[in-house]
């Protein structure tokens, strides 16, 4: 990766990790689930409000951990606000790809994958790879009504 390219992506890490945004709980939100990344000891909570269409319309989470765990549900908030429970499932197996082998096919003009592409660089450290991905699965579990997901 070239140099330049890895410092935007570190300074959006920074950014997102040091001001989280959503980062607010929802009152009687449509759908919460807590998320436990115990290798790292990353936690957060999540709530959704889905709008009659199936879409989500508003997202918000709290939690504790690290940069990367952090920044990786700010994006994740501000990625899939607004869309489809369809298109959220989507960019979570599109991210869990991009976490995993740093390479995203479909990134190439896509907004939202291209924005998410910050946090490629996780897959040279497979320890921090359930850190990034931990937003996702929580995501994923309040979509399915489960109450908790584990990076485990
Ligand atoms: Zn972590």
């Amino acid at each position: 990766m070239f140099d330049d390219l890895r410092d935007l992506y570190q300074e959006v890490i920074l950014d997102h990790g040091r001001k989280p945004r959503n980062f607010r709980r929802l009152e009687d939100a449509d759908r919460e689930a807590r998320g436990d990344n115990p290798m790292c000891g990353d936690r957060m909570q999540l709530w959704l409000d889905l709008d009659d269409a199936g879409r989500i319309a508003d997202v918000g989470f709290q939690g504790k951990g690290c940069a990367i765990s952090m920044a990786s549900a700010s994006l994740m908030t501000e990625t899939v606000k607004g869309k489809t429970v369809e298109q959220a499932r989507t960019l979570g197996v599109r991210f869990r790809d991009l976490a995993m082998t740093g390479a995203c096919p479909d990134c190439e003009g896509d907004e939202d994958l291209e924005r998410l592409q910050a946090l490629s660089g996780v897959h040279e450290f497979p320890s921090r790879v359930k850190c990034a991905t931990l937003a996702w699965h929580t995501l994923n579990a309040a979509l399915d009504g489960a109450e908790e997901a584990s990076s485990e």
